[in-house]
């Protein structure tokens, strides 16, 4: 009897780990993240186990993939699959939305919303080209003390607990913003929204894209910011009004701001915020890297390759 076959798509690591959780029970095939590399590969394939989201697995593929029971995702995010017709096709459809013990103990999101916190309260990327250019003028980047600072979370799950953790070594004060946490995480002073901007040093956002949470950075809220406010977003671009943080940077009603997300990503080259940030130090993007780390990679692909391999093993 021919072995079950699982479609792999994303990084190299995850790929192995994937092969050692296999044990020989299935056959694990790495996959080009393409469209058409992928469509053809689902054809002949039991199960799919996508940690990339780079390619959407549309109604069409799944329709040509008539021996497809499965598709685990080794990540929270299952949007770019179409679920219903997965569903109506009796392919089960798993992410790591069910694996929250798991999840608490992946920090590397985290520890870069932290670094994107520091590097713009030290202001280290001028800094370090300064002198890379051959400057030794400490005078052009006083930091901002983070001792005796309030940090405000939107958002105060996973993520944001684990900044606040963070934030309470530095001995700053932690205030939060989370209608639907419950219970409400200890060292977190609950506060409503408009009173959390008006009094955070440090705005960090850490909530899913939703119909609500969509522009909830919003133009009033960066009116009630602190002038010297530092905003963080690693959640999603949408979630902040990317005009109305734009116009916060310009007008220098917020200092600085960190993001790891744009709208539109990774489409961005004519993203204002980008050409903004290539002529401006107070804005740093990185490429949505936060949640990328080949030790948190292993560590998912293993439990998506497991739920797979349970799963084919029922029908052996
Ligand atoms: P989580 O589900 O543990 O926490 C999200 C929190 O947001 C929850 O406590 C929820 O109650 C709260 N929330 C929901 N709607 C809200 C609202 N309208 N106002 C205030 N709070 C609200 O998720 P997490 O693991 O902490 O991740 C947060 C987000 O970060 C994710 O949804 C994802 O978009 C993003 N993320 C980004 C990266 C990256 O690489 N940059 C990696 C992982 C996650």
């Amino acid at each position: 009897m021919s072995l079950a076959k699982v479609v792999y798509l994303g990084p190299l690591e995850g790929f192995k780990e994937a092969v050692a959780a296999g044990d020989g029970v299935v056959v694990i095939e790495h996959v080009a993240t393409e469209q058409e590399a992928v469509a053809r590969a689902l054809m002949g394939a039991d199960a799919l186990l996508d940690a990339s989201m780079r390619v959407k697995i549309t109604p069409d593929m799944l329709m040509h993939a008539p021996r497809l029971r499965m598709i685990s995702c080794a990540t929270t995010g299952s949007d770019h699959i179409a679920c219903d017709e997965a569903e109506r096709r009796g392919i089960e459809v798993r992410t790591l939305k069910e694996d929250g013990a798991l999840l608490q103990g992946l920090t590397p999101a985290a520890e870069l919303s932290w670094t994107l916190l520091m590097a713009c309260a030290r202001r280290i990327v001028p800094a370090v080209a300064h002198v890379r250019q051959g400057g030794w003028v400490r005078e052009e980047f006083p930091g901002l003390m983070l001792r005796g600072r309030t940090l405000g979370l939107i958002g105060c799950g996973r993520i944001g607990q684990w900044m606040a953790r963070y934030a309470s070594a530095f001995e700053m004060k932690v205030i939060g913003y989370d209608p639907y946490i419950d219970p409400w995480p200890s060292g977190i002073e609950r506060l409503p929204l408009d009173d959390l901007v008006e009094r955070a040093d440090v705005v960090s956002v850490h909530v899913p894209l939703n119909e609500q949470t969509r522009g909830l950075l919003s133009a009033a809220l960066f009116a009630r910011m602190r002038p010297a406010a530092i905003v963080i977003n690693t959640s999603r671009g949408a979630v902040a009004d990317e005009t109305a943080l734009l116009r916060a940077l310009e007008s220098g009603r917020i200092s600085a701001a960190g993001l790891d997300v744009l709208d539109g990503e990774p489409d961005i080259e004519s993203h204002p915020l980008l050409a903004y940030a290539r002529g401006h130090d107070n804005l740093l993007i990185t490429p949505h890297c936060g949640g990328y780390s080949p030790d948190a990679v292993r560590v998912v692909c293993r439990r998506a390759a497991e739920k797979i391999i349970d799963r084919l093993r029922e029908n052996l």
